[in-house]
């Protein structure tokens, strides 16, 4: 059985089936079905972008977060490659194996651009990334699908970049 949610998720209305994104072969990112040359591949579409971020705008709890003060200089001062880079690193070491230490208690609720992205893409745990993003909590994370975690949280923070501008 999966962990009980994290208390931040304990307001948030349960998704139902109809807002749900479509499995992740939607975008063409069967990870069984392609090889390594798939990894090349943009792995989040711009319509699966939008879909989310539709799906996202209806949840309070996600929608109020938003890159600013400290967070936002340190994007600044790291730029966004780097900033990728952490993404990546934090995806690997705090999310992409089976039931993570503390599962829903990982993400820090500041300190990092890339903590705030996740809360408000519901990519901060494993049992977030199920309800949303509808990958599976009982195995470890394939490489694509951190790829396409990375990406989600990479649009976020360009696009709350922009917005601050
Ligand atoms: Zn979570």
């Amino acid at each position: 059985m999966p962990k009980k949610p994290a208390e931040h998720n304990q307001t948030e209305p349960e998704t139902t089936d109809a807002d749900a994104l479509p499995p992740l072969d939607d975008a063409g990112q069967v990870a069984d079905a392609q090889g390594a040359d798939a990894l090349q591949e943009p792995v989040l579409s711009d319509r699966r972008w939008q879909q989310l971020k539709n799906r996202l705008s209806g949840s309070k709890f996600r929608s109020r977060f938003q890159l600013r003060g400290k967070e936002l200089d340190y994007l600044r001062q790291k730029g966004m490659p780097t900033i990728t880079r952490h993404a990546r690193d934090f995806v690997l070491s705090r999310l992409s194996v089976i039931d993570p230490d503390k599962d829903g208690k990982q993400t820090p609720m500041r300190g990092h651009p890339v903590f705030i992205a996740q809360h408000a893409t519901a990519t901060c745990c494993r049992g977030c990334i199920a309800k949303w993003h509808h990958i599976p909590t009982a195995r470890p994370l394939t490489d694509q699908e951190q790829a396409y975690l990375v990406d989600v949280i990479r649009r976020w923070i360009e696009e709350q970049a922009k917005d601050s501008e």
